[in-house]
């Protein structure tokens, strides 16, 4: 179960984030549960969260490790502040920031060569699902991005299925509609790595996700666990979603 700040939160607030969170995850034993705040905030949420089971993430890297790279942080630099994940190919970053298909592959190969798990994101746009191309899209962008892998790459990824149209906006996917997607990855995965592989990876759900939606969601077998953005900025929220 992974929450995403994207650009919220100081460092002071997130000090204050994990002394309320801290305590609701004392029996959370059943899940690995991981928080993305800003990259400048890593080391304030590592240190708020030293001795406890919630590991942190970055939002985003660049595939070098160091160089004249003007505004860019590295896998390496993530890693030694003491981060453990790091989600990529996220839709804002995709839709904002320039990033393809091409970059998320050279951003996750980044990622796993200094030992950090990626979580990778894919989905759709409402046109492309009012079109009918859901499954050619999520086909295309696993085909661009994921299928790059080795399937020992593979093997250390975490998917997460996030239809646009559903994040931020307050419009969950049915669990219907996003246990399809997810079977629709899954079988790329099947394809391309094999049955044990498509099996053992995980794929999260993200799309406006919250306490009182997460447990439909989390009842499909496709389904395991959840990418969640603004759900995620309240420490009762989040905790209520991670121990659904
Ligand atoms: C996200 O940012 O990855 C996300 C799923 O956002 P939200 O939960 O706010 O829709």
């Amino acid at each position: 179960m992974a929450g995403n700040w994207k650009m919220y939160k100081t460092a002071p607030e997130t000090t204050a984030f994990f002394e309320k969170f801290r305590p609701l995850m004392a029996n959370a034993t059943h899940c690995e549960v991981v928080i993305a705040p800003v990259s400048i905030d890593v080391p304030a949420a590592v240190a708020a969260t030293q001795g406890s089971r919630i590991e942190i993430g970055a939002q985003n890297l660049f595939w070098k490790n160091e160089g004249a790279f003007t505004g860019e942080v590295s896998g390496a630099m993530i890693a030694a502040a003491g981060a453990k994940w790091v989600i990529i190919g996220h839709s804002e970053r995709r839709q904002y920031f320039g990033e393809t298909d091409e970059t998320v592959l050279k951003k996750t190969v980044a990622a796993l060569e200094v030992g950090l798990h990626p979580i990778v994101c894919v989905g759709e746009k409402l046109e492309e699902r009012e079109a009918g191309k859901t499954a050619a899209l999520l086909t295309q962008q696993f085909q661009g991005g994921i299928a790059g892998l080795t399937p020992e790459q593979f093997a250390r990824i975490v998917i997460a299925y996030e239809p646009v149209w559903a994040i931020g906006t307050g419009k969950t996917a049915t669990p219907e509609i996003a246990s399809d997607a997810h079977k629709v990855i899954r079988d790329q995965v099947k394809q391309r790595f094999g049955a044990e592989a498509a099996s053992a990876v995980r794929i999260l759900y993200g799309g406006s996700v919250k306490p009182d939606n997460v447990k439909s969601l989390m009842a499909q077998v496709d389904i395991d666990g959840a990418l969640v953005g603004g759900a995620s900025l309240d420490p009762v929220s989040f905790a209520s979603i991670v121990n659904f």
